[in-house]
């Protein structure tokens, strides 16, 4: 998030200490002083490698919470006979007695009786087979899309 303003000013601190140093104290500063003291953050500043993994769990933070919202809804799906199997319910219209029990379960309304015959709606239907549990004539059947 601000690992780039945090890194920047650690940095900058640290060569202007080192070359405010130098000049004081001469040859007894060692050689790396400047480059090992370079990287401490200034104070109410993150360092730079937790602000790095902050934002990488920030991330993954998101990225599983995008995955259990996606899991939930696939489990509603399924839990409500909404998810689509691939499969669609066909009446075999010479079986139907126009009962209406398939209309009753269909968790997506996909079904309603004609001239007391049962019809299908493809753009409705996933598949779930209730109707076909319930039909006393065994006059559904599911198809492959
Ligand atoms: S299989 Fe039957 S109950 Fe399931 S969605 Fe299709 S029409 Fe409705
Ligand atoms: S349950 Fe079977 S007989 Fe009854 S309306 Fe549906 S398809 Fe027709």
């Amino acid at each position: 998030m601000n690992a780039g303003s945090g890194f920047g000013m650690g940095r900058g601190g640290g060569r202007g200490m080192g070359r405010g140093m130098g000049s004081g104290m001469g040859d007894t500063m060692p050689p790396n002083f400047a480059q090992q003291y370079s990287d401490i953050p200034a104070e109410g500043q993150v360092p730079v490698n937790e602000q790095r993994e902050i934002d990488m769990l920030q991330e993954q933070s998101e990225a599983l919470q995008a995955q259990i919202a996606q899991v939930n809804a696939r489990l509603q799906q399924l839990q409500q006979g909404t998810a689509s199997t691939g499969l669609i319910a066909v009446v075999a219209t010479d079986r139907c007695t126009g009962c209406g029990r398939c209309v009753s379960v269909c968790p997506t309304s996909a079904i309603v009786l004609e001239d007391r015959v049962a019809k299908i709606d493809q753009n409705r239907c996933t598949g779930c087979g209730q109707c076909v549990s319930v039909c006393p004539q065994k006059g559904i059947m599911l198809s492959a899309r």
